[in-house]
């Protein structure tokens, strides 16, 4: 089969033949039709200090994909074949302390697909039984290839009910615009969006942002004034890992105001801690996602509103035959764009 691979312990990647994975008995096969790029691919294609310390090649990479099953173990019962279906990307180990008490995003010993075993740049993947969300038949495959970072989206923005609340999101990659989708969807009243692009500010308006900030060249008080908001943001989506938006974000919340945390910083930073504390601001860290309560609700507002659908999916904004995979890498890293997927069918 064809498989985007880190051949060697160094920088680049290469489209290889390599053997189909084969499927254990509790395993799934899915012939893979569409994969997205997520930062993630990036550094491992550059081979930065993360993936030189986290990678053992040669390694099939890629964790975002959509495709139908061919082939289910013979102790399997809750996939069939000819099933559509994407993945959840984090194989937990099922007998730590969390994830016996059903806590599985809080596995100690959790493995990613395309990183710690082999991935989804491929024609084929094989993942355990568990980590297959079957779609409904109907469902767009580029919308399938999405789930892994919708469902980042989901995770950070149900943390705490949106009703009635300002929002402000830091960062318009793919998962910040999806985000500002579902602080619409879930009743916020302002909802606002922060990038250094006005490429993807544009896309977070399209997703239902109330307004974009571009912090070359406004704050988010600037934000806070023009929609005469007096107190400060109810909820923080911190989407960036940048500093600056974290030190931005603490100066605007409102008292006892709560900030979830996707973003991966590059590097340590400070912070105004005197303000988290006396202004009572919690800080809550989000990784991957709920296994599998975060996969349900994404599949119903998928489901369930139109607007919703057609909001995640102007979120893709490129797709490329998997030859061209190159192409869609470069694309992903110029940032003018927001989702990038390659087409494997
Ligand atoms: P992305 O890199 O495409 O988007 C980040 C955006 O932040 C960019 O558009 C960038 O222009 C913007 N930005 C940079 N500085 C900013 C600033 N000062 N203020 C506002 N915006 C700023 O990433 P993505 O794929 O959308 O993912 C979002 C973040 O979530 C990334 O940091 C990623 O590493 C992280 N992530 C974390 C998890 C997890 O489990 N915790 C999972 C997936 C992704
Ligand atoms: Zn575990």
């Amino acid at each position: 089969m064809r498989a985007l691979t880190k051949l060697t312990a160094g920088p680049g990647l290469d489209l290889v033949e390599r053997p189909e994975p084969t499927c254990g008995p509790t395993d799934v096969k899915i012939r893979v039709l569409r994969a997205g790029l997520c930062g993630t691919d990036l550094h491992l294609q550059e081979w930065d200090d993360w993936a030189a310390s986290t990678v053992h090649p040669p390694l099939v990479i890629g964790h975002e994909f959509y495709g139908e099953v061919v082939e289910v173990g013979d102790d399997v019962t809750s996939v069939n074949v000819g099933d559509r279906a994407s993945g959840e990307g984090h194989i937990v180990c099922g007998t730590c302390r969390n994830c016996r008490a059903g806590r599985r995003h809080l596995c100690i010993r959790t493995k990613g697909i395309g990183v710690n075993r082999d991935g989804a740049f491929a024609d084929y993947v094989v993942i355990p039984a568990t980590n297959v969300w079957v779609q409904p038949p109907e469902l767009d495959p580029d919308l399938g290839a999405v789930f892994d970072p919708l469902g980042n989206a989901t995770h950070t923005a149900l943390q705490w009910p949106m009703v009635g609340e300002d929002v402000v999101i830091t960062g318009a990659g793919p998962i910040g615009v999806m985000a500002a989708a579902i602080a619409r969807h879930a009743g916020a009243r302002y909802v606002v969006v922060s990038d250094a692009s006005d490429y993807r500010l544009d896309l977070a308006r399209d997703a239902g942002a109330d307004l974009t900030i571009n912090v070359t060249r406004e704050s988010l008080a600037d934000a806070q004034r023009s929609l005469g908001m007096k107190e400060g943001f109810d909820i923080g989506l911190e989407m960036s890992g940048a500093a600056p938006a974290v030190t931005d974000l603490i100066a605007n919340m409102n008292h006892g105001g709560r900030i979830a945390l996707l973003g991966l910083p590059h590097q340590d930073y400070e912070l105004d801690w005197g303000k988290v504390i006396t202004h009572m601001i919690t800080l809550r860290g989000i990784y991957g996602r709920e296994m599998y309560d975060t996969w349900y609700a994404m599949s119903q507002m998928i489901a369930t509103s139109q607007v919703f659908r057609e909001a995640v999916a102007q979120v893709i904004t490129h797709r490329f035959p998997a030859e061209e995979w190159e192409k869609a890498f470069a694309t992903a890293r110029s940032g003018q764009c927001g989702k990038v997927l390659l087409d494997w069918s």
